[in-house]
């Protein structure tokens, strides 16, 4: 059983798609835990778990860290927040990140590319 100690199964079944947190990596929630402990606000999730199948729908390879439980877009519109979550997120050690407009998206898969930051 994925157990998490500030992310809901709600909070994961609204996400877009809506998933479990039973999806996701537990070794990825602990760190998303911390994740939360260090940034100090609070942090909402747009996106966690992705099927294959709803990655093709989508027109992507199904390839992304999303498919396996590893990965998280976090919302983040405003320029503390997002630096509040990046300064956490290289605290803790994060080797792949995305950053967007309106989210940042932090993954710990070893099957992609280490040490990168992306943009959208
Ligand atoms: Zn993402």
């Amino acid at each position: 059983m994925i157990t998490s100690k500030y992310f809901s199964e709600k909070e994961f079944n609204r996400c877009t798609p809506s998933c479990s947190l039973q999806d996701m990596n537990q070794d990825f929630m602990n760190k998303l835990d911390k994740l939360r402990e260090l940034s100090g606000i609070p942090l909402v999730i747009n996106s966690a778990f992705r099927s294959v199948q709803y990655e093709k729908t989508k027109g992507r390879n199904g390839t992304s860290a999303h498919v396996s439980g590893v990965a998280i877009d976090i919302r983040c519109n405003d320029s503390q927040n997002r630096f509040k979550v990046l300064e956490g997120a290289l605290k803790l050690g994060f080797r792949r990140i995305g950053v967007a407009n309106s989210f940042i998206h932090l993954d710990i898969s070893k099957k992609h590319a280490q040490n990168v930051v992306w943009t959208y």
